[in-house]
């Protein structure tokens, strides 16, 4: 048996897709492999065509892919080939209203996670009995994925060493999606970073989920592998923890992306971040004195105005901050922040492929939705990093021993942020 596992593009297609190979549609391919199944990754955000030479199509999805998961799952569909959808999206509405737009559009739909449905799926695949439905749930132990994706279509390498997040942010859906916080096993995780060719991104929602944890895994990376150049995304009070950060920077530590928001303390009490705004320099220069590039992440608001454009400019120049997104705040079914938008009838548009973070997708108090997307794309254009101002301070960086892997990879972040990727 042969299975077409299909990762669908983004509307807006960007080379960004060259970031990070399909981690979760490698870790179902291992399962599969597992059991004597014959696997194939296609990407579409690296240029990759579904062949339709297989028996059946594994559909992955997430809220913005979604409709291009439909359309790929019908052409399967058309050529005779048996599909099944899964991902956030399908998890994410099941319970909703919008539960209704999977009827039709696929064989079955597997809601939450596959580790221990899959016996039961091989056996109906065999048997030509796939049911509409299959429910999975969360297992304790998270496996390790093999590397079956083309290591030459990308840029770095993936690693997860939880999932889920002790955080319950209004506009987040990673504990919804994963039922909770669970940790790898650090065995695991140690033999994925030693199989690591390139820079790794670690693919973790939260890798200061569980500091104690996250201490013993750093300590035996020092230990047992020593220094492989790595990012990953963090809470803000990583930066408090000084024996954590000295351990992230003599492991490889050159960058860490951190969801500060907004620099407003009433907006972060509106979507029950537990952030304190005023101590975002702080951490930021903290990051910068163990040789860590700053990514922050910034939410635009529906009522962000000029000012608010202003002060996270000054804010950005004054702290030197690396990298920064500035996503428009977008809520995607199942979470609190979508129960309440919808309630108080703020969502003005419902196309999926729309949730993509660029896109508005909610009234906003001041602008219209062209005024909102255009104020947004002008402010990265207005702020973004020079480009020498990354290899500059990587080569500040003295335990930066193997510049070149991480070199290329943030250079290239840079550029794409930049628009001339
Ligand atoms: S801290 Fe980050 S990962 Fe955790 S719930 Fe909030 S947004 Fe999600």
């Amino acid at each position: 048996m042969k299975i077409e596992l299909v990762n669908p593009a983004q509307k807006l297609l960007n080379k960004f897709g060259q970031y990070s190979p399909p981690y979760g549609l490698a870790y179902i391919g291992t399962l599969l492999k597992e059991r004597s199944i014959e696997v194939e990754i296609i990407d579409e955000a690296v240029g990759d065509k579904p062949k339709y030479k297989c028996n059946f199509a594994i559909i992955t999805s997430t809220t913005s892919t979604i409709k291009r998961a439909y359309s790929i799952s019908m052409s399967y569909l058309n050529k005779g080939i048996p599909t099944i959808i899964g991902g956030v999206h399908v998890s994410s509405i099941v319970n909703t209203h919008f539960k209704d737009e999977l009827k039709g559009v696929s064989t079955s739909i597997i809601i939450g996670p596959i580790e221990n449905i899959i016996d039961q799926l091989i056996n109906d695949m065999n048997s030509f009995s796939l049911k509409k439905c299959y429910v999975g749930t969360p297992v304790c132990e998270l496996k390790s994925p093999d590397p079956i994706w083309n290591e030459n279509k990308y840029f770095t390498y993936p690693i997860q060493s939880s999932v889920g997040c002790p955080f319950n942010c209004d506009f987040c859906a990673v504990n919804m999606v994963y039922g909770g916080l669970r940790m790898k096993n650090n065995d695991l995780v140690l033999s994925e970073i030693q199989k690591a060719s390139k820079t790794i991104i670690f693919l973790d929602d939260n890798l200061y989920a569980s500091p104690n944890t996250s201490k013993i895994l750093f300590g035996r990376v020092k230990e047992e592998i020593g220094y492989k150049p790595w990012g990953g995304l963090c809470s803000l009070n990583v930066y408090k923890d000084e024996k954590l950060l000295k351990l992230f920077s003599e492991t490889g530590c050159t960058c860490i992306n951190i969801g500060f928001e907004t620099l407003d303390p009433k907006k972060l009490d509106s979507v029950k971040k537990r952030n304190r705004a005023e101590e975002y320099a702080n951490c930021v220069k903290t990051l910068h004195d163990h040789g860590i590039l700053v990514y922050t992440g910034f939410i635009s608001f529906p009522d962000d105005d000029e000012a608010t454009l202003k002060n996270l400019s000054e804010f950005l120049n004054y702290t030197e901050a690396d990298l920064f997104h500035y996503d428009v705040l977008t809520p995607f079914p199942g979470t609190p922040l979508f129960e309440k938008l919808e309630k108080n009838m703020e969502i003005l548009d419902y196309d999926w492929s729309n949730y993509d973070f660029n896109h508005a997708v909610i009234k906003h108090k001041i602008w219209t939705t062209e005024e909102w997307e255009q104020n947004v794309e002008n402010f990265y254009k207005e702020n973004i990093p020079s480009q020498d101002s990354i290899p500059l301070k990587l080569s500040q960086n003295m335990s930066f021993t193997n510049p070149s892997l991480s070199l290329e990879i943030w250079q290239k972040l840079a550029s794409y942020l930049m628009g001339t990727f």
